[in-house]
């Protein structure tokens, strides 16, 4: 067992670049309170990236089935002018 920390010491420094404060579980799944609602862009925010894609789920943790709500609702808030399109420059 500590051999295998030992030989992932070194590829540790990269993956905590890469997946950055991922939760392990799916959130909306842990906390039933979470609703995903594509008028709360406040909340919607979090699971899209600086230029307007949706964050991979492999950074937001979520499950399938919430991953896809979740895109569902910010496609539409989209459509509604409330996010940005994914590829719009933002200046
Ligand atoms: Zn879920």
């Amino acid at each position: 067992m500590e051999d295998s920390n030992n030989s992932n010491r070194h590829s540790d420094r990269r993956q905590s670049y890469r997946y950055f404060s991922r939760p392990r579980e799916c959130q909306f799944c842990t906390d039933k309170n979470l609703k995903i609602d594509y008028k709360d862009y406040n909340f919607l925010k979090r699971f899209i990236l600086d230029d307007g894609k949706i964050r991979p789920r492999r950074q937001t943790g979520n499950c399938a089935r919430h991953q896809r709500e979740l895109a569902r609702a910010i496609k539409r808030a989209r459509h509604i002018a409330l996010l940005p399109f994914s590829g719009e420059v933002l200046r």
